[in-house]
């Protein structure tokens, strides 16, 4: 395996360079003959702003061809690309940049001042550039004059390539320490497994601050050396426009909800699709069932996380079960296990570990935390809970984080919120642990009924109660018009929980 894994995506890159990368739709396209030069003079710019192999550059801009070919000469110059959500606030990144320290800052223009500032504040030694969507900024204006040959440097596979941070969903996001051999490991697993082929087209509509978006689907095009349609943002209107262009989509389940509330999502529309993949929530049995009536295609769910890329994945070829993520991919060992670190027999709920070529090296600044989550084996602690079954397919149970300590029992939200779910009118549902004088914690769930539906919680915990054990029903049920989600279709449950902090105080 080439150690830098820019050698390996460029030993895949098609022989006639001329051929398509990126599509920006009614825009420009760019060729792999431009992705090699752009990236080139961007790496000459990193190097002339004084970036040395493992020094970190932090980038913060709106998606366009051009943070790609960011993301390209930081591997090129063998500095760690670390990727930063375009949603943070100055006092977030302020310690992201304070706790990465790194050598070079890329931000949108119109946030240069801010950025500056932060980075005089923090007296880390970065030079700011920037980068606007479109292709305007400084760090633009200084690429039109270098070469567009740059000589890749060497890089031992085990070397870091990207400190990405995770999504923060459970407190503050922790950054993972990707090396060239993990980025590469799950890339040609996935393309090899979800069977890419020469003429396949990506709709890209994902962010790519995100693994999701950044990692599984630009690497796997990258191996496959063939081109992807890139949305600015998800507009479902504008994916349906787009779909009889592509083979291949990836999103998150919130993307495909919102898909099926267009009446032009129909097999018509999807008549060039090969594979729709979903991930980084769970995708709901309904939704899977609902696109499956209406386009005729079984949606591809996979589970993976920042920490390592993909670790489980439905199947290309066999069945692909709602409501699972997958059995283990081919180089992965994925295992359940109880509190004390007992593997448990298939069919028992517990704590998810895995351990492959893919999983991180280990978070950034915490060595404690890295230790912590490592177990003496070597296999990660993801902090999901799950379940196999007996064909070896996963399904997440929710977070170890979410669990719910009822008067001593445990309660699964999902259980509960699934109970809820296929309750008449209703549209979705969270359950939250909240602390309860008397059971220590109890669950509340926030719910999302359909509109106009005026649904009474007496009557629901009523039904509730015939059809689960009492410890696991709700103490109460509030209606909300929306829950509320990251970027990545997450259901934040740390801010529910903040807004009900004192319900039963
Ligand atoms: P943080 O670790 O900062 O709290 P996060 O875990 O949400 O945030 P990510 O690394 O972006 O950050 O997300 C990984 C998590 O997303 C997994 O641990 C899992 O809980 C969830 N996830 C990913 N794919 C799926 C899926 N198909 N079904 C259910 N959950 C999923
Ligand atoms: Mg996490």
């Amino acid at each position: 395996m080439p150690g830098n894994l820019f050698a390996l995506f460029q030993s895949r890159f098609p022989a006639d360079r001329s051929r398509p990368f990126i599509i920006v739709p009614d825009a420009v396209t760019y060729s792999y003959a431009d992705l090699e030069a752009r990236s080139a003079q961007f790496a000459h710019v990193l190097v002339a702003s004084g970036v040395t192999p493992g020094d970190r550059v932090a980038v913060q801009v709106e998606k366009s061809p051009e943070a790609i070919f960011v993301y390209m000469a930081c591997l090129r110059t063998g500095a760690v690309l670390l990727p930063l959500n375009t949603a943070y606030q100055p006092e977030e990144l302020e310690f992201f940049l304070s706790d990465a320290a790194p050598a070079a800052v890329i931000c949108q223009p119109a946030r240069a001042a801010q950025l500056q500032a932060i980075v005089d504040k923090t007296g880390i030694k970065a030079r700011l550039l920037t980068l606007g969507a479109d292709n305007s900024g400084t760090l633009v204006d200084e690429a039109a004059g270098q070469s567009t040959d740059f000589t890749t440097i060497e890089r031992t596979g085990g070397e870091v390539a990207s400190i990405l941070y995770s999504s923060g969903t459970t407190g503050r996001p922790k950054g993972a320490m990707m090396s060239h051999d993990n980025l590469a490991a799950n890339a040609q697993t996935l393309h090899k497994l979800w069977g890419w082929q020469p003429d396949d087209v990506l709709l890209h509509a994902l962010p790519i601050f995100h693994t999701h978006g950044l990692f599984v689907a630009t690497n796997c095009v990258l191996l496959n050396g063939s081109p992807m349609i890139f949305c600015a943002k998800f507009d479902a209107e504008q994916v349906l426009d787009l779909l009889p262009q592509a083979s291949v989509f990836m999103g998150v389940p919130t993307f495909y909800t919102r898909l099926l509330t267009s009446p032009r999502l129909n097999p018509d529309t999807c008549r060039t699709m090969r594979l729709f993949i979903s991930g980084s929530a769970p995708l709901l049995s309904e939704t899977f069932n609902d696109f499956a009536a209406r386009t005729g295609h079984t949606i591809l769910e996979r589970y993976g996380m920042t920490e390592g890329g993909m670790f489980t994945s439905n199947p290309l070829v066999g069945a692909r079960k709602a409501g699972t993520v997958g059995p283990a991919l081919p180089d992965m060992q994925v295992r359940i296990t109880d509190e004390a670190g007992n593997t448990l027999p298939q069919g028992e709920v517990g704590g998810i570990e895995v351990k492959g070529p893919n999983v991180f090296i280990g978070y950034w600044n915490m060595p404690e935390k890295t230790k912590a989550e490592f177990t003496a084996d070597g296999f990660f602690k993801t902090g999901d809970v799950g379940v196999i079954d007996s064909d070896g397919y996963v399904a997440i149970v929710g977070r170890a984080k979410d669990l719910i300590i009822s008067g001593g029992y445990n309660v699964y939200p999902k259980e509960v919120e699934d109970a809820i779910d296929r309750m008449d009118g209703v549209v979705e549902s969270a359950v939250i642990g909240m602390p309860h004088p008397d059971f220590g914690e109890a669950g509340l769930a926030v719910i999302v009924a359909e509109k106009g539906r005026d649904l009474s919680a007496g009557a629901m915990l009523a039904d509730l109660k015939g059809r689960l054990a009492n410890y696991k029903v709700p103490k109460q049920m509030v209606f909300v018009t929306e829950l509320p989600r990251n970027a990545m279709g997450k259901v934040q449950k740390n801010v529910l929980r903040e807004s009900y902090a004192e319900m039963w105080k």
